[in-house]
């Protein structure tokens, strides 16, 4: 299939699995992931109607500013983001997606302040409670939106979160989780300056699911490009 054909599937799937669960299709936006992908297949993306770009690796994403791949697009950061980085990407991007830590969020805070701007955000939640993957505990993430919505040059947009990989439904309970979450911390954060209107979650293999259980973003790779090399998941 061609991309221009996956684009439109996937956008397929999306809507019909909104309709499903009650919701109107145009709540959600579909994210492309668009990590170890050339200038031409990007903009070929963005061309057959993708609207938002998400990048993983800093140095890519860097390389893809400068030859203004992402013209037409928004970009999120959705990848891991090391402090020593931050300058890279604050202010270049429309949503940083993976904050999960309060080094991260206040090294954000401060490069925003240099920059004289305010940039959105989304608290990535370990929900699974897996080792292996960054993002603050289900059980720290109010703390982390209390301190994320004290800091001027932050604005806190939502959650987002990778959960464990599981057949066959396996994995819709982390995404119900995600959706309680979301609604707790838009609720308990109502009374700031936040604007919690995001919630990312669901990939190639489980995007329609996270869908049904209420996901606004939806971040896909490989079903609109086709399998990636292998790559380190943290590698950036
Ligand atoms: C690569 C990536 C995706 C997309 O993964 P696919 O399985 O290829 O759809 C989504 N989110 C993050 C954070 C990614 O790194």
């Amino acid at each position: 299939m061609s991309l221009e054909e996956n684009v439109r599937k996937v956008k397929e799937n999306i809507a019909a699995a909104a309709r499903e669960a009650g919701r109107d299709p145009s709540e959600i936006t579909l994210v492309a992931a668009t990590k170890v992908q050339t200038d031409e297949t990007i903009r070929a993306a963005i061309a057959a109607g993708i609207t938002v770009c998400g990048e993983n690796r800093v140095q890519e994403m860097t390389a893809h500013l400068e030859t203004n791949t992402y013209d037409g697009a928004a970009l999120h950061f959705i990848g891991h983001l090391q402090t020593n980085k931050v300058n890279k990407v604050v202010g270049r991007v429309d949503l940083i997606e993976s904050v999960g830590s309060e080094h991260l969020l206040t090294a954000i805070d401060k490069e925003a302040a240099k920059l004289g701007l305010v940039q959105d955000i989304l608290l990535e939640v370990n929900v699974g409670g897996e080792e292996s993957k960054s993002g603050v505990a289900p059980e720290e993430l109010e703390a982390l939106a209390r301190k994320a919505v004290e800091l001027p040059h932050v604005r806190l947009r939502g959650l987002m979160a990778i959960p464990p990989v599981a057949g066959e439904d396996g994995n819709r309970r982390f995404f119900r989780e995600m959706y309680q979450l979301f609604v707790d911390i838009r609720q308990k954060m109502a009374d700031n300056k936040s604007d919690i209107d995001c919630l990312s979650m669901g990939m190639s293999g489980d995007y329609e699911n996270a869908v049904r259980e209420g996901a606004t973003l939806v971040r896909v790779g490989t079903a609109l490009f086709g399998p990636r090399p292998p790559m380190h998941p943290k590698a950036d």
